[in-house]
């Protein structure tokens, strides 16, 4: 097998020698052969893949960096439910990482997009972080206060109080579509323990009411990375999901219609593992670079 320096490349399930720009692996008992080079967008799973504990997986920049300058889409999708896209590219900027706003594509910003999608100028009620609320208004929908709403739609909440949760329960009996960021129970905090998560909210919001959300935007739901490739013109099949964890991100792409690079920087230490088998397994997102600039 040819290789190229600094890249550790796997190759799931392959009996052929072959090196990585033949991209011959197996895809569900089948081969393909589409080089990593030909994909129109690359979606980028954010923790474990682009970062690691608030800091940039070293030379993720750059591949970002030749992605842009190959005239690819690229897009860092998170199931982040707090932040704006402004703020959260900038906080992704802080970490080094070559990210416009428009980049940035969070579960919230796609539950707004979605709502203001469904029913333009909507009346939702916002149960969840300012940044939620400032989205959902930047799309042109109705922020209302009370129980009168078209959409409830839940994100993480900090601000959470008895009555919050009283005209929210009651918003949802009197018939809001019920639409939550995601279903996360915890996700690490800023001091690095665990805290709770947009799904805990939304949980809450359901036992009390007995119904279920009517939409799961977020990951490991398929909506989020629909809308990713939406935003960006691009049919599935021509998007690269590039992540980090075999079961939400391998088998969310796949169940998105798109192809799945696995790296090896977070959940997974190996394809071996992984009951979703992705198209392509690289060491790092670093490697990436590699198959478009070789030196
Ligand atoms: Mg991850």
């Amino acid at each position: 097998m040819r290789s190229v320096p600094g890249a550790r490349l796997h190759f799931p399930a392959c009996p052929h020698t072959c090196w990585f720009r033949c991209e011959r692996v197996v895809q569900h008992g089948r081969y393909v052969s589409r080089s990593l080079a030909e994909y129109a967008a690359y979606l980028f799973d954010m923790d474990g893949t682009l970062t690691y504990h608030d800091q940039a997986i070293p030379g993720a920049a750059r591949t970002l960096q030749i992605l842009k300058e190959a005239g690819k889409h690229v897009l860092a999708v998170t199931n982040n439910s707090s932040l704006g896209q402004h703020a959260l590219a900038d906080r992704f900027r802080r970490f080094g990482l070559p990210l416009e706003d428009h980049e940035v594509f969070s579960a919230l910003v796609a539950t707004a997009r979605l709502v203001a999608h469904e029913s333009p100028g909507a009346r939702v009620h916002v149960f969840g972080n300012p940044g939620l609320r400032s989205e959902i208004e930047r799309r042109g929908l109705a922020v209302t206060d009370g129980t009168d709403a078209d959409y409830l739609v839940v994100g993480n909440h900090r601000g959470i109080t008895y009555d919050r949760l009283t005209t929210a329960m009651r918003a949802l009996q009197h018939g809001a579509r019920f639409v939550t960021v995601n279903m996360d129970r915890t996700y690490v905090g800023a001091d690095g323990d665990l805290v709770p998560g947009c799904g805990v909210f939304a949980g809450a919001l359901e036992y009390a009411t007995g119904r279920a959300p009517d939409v799961v935007v977020g990951k490991p739901s398929i909506t989020l990375l629909c809308e990713a490739a939406s935003s960006v013109n691009t049919a599935a099949p021509d998007c690269l999901y590039v992540g980090d964890n075999p079961e939400a991100d391998i088998g969310g792409a796949h169940a998105a219609g798109m192809s799945a690079l696995l790296v090896l920087t977070g959940v997974a230490s190996s394809a071996d593992q992984s009951t979703e088998q992705p198209e392509y397994v690289l060491g790092s997102v670093a490697d990436l670079a590699h198959v478009f600039s070789p030196t």
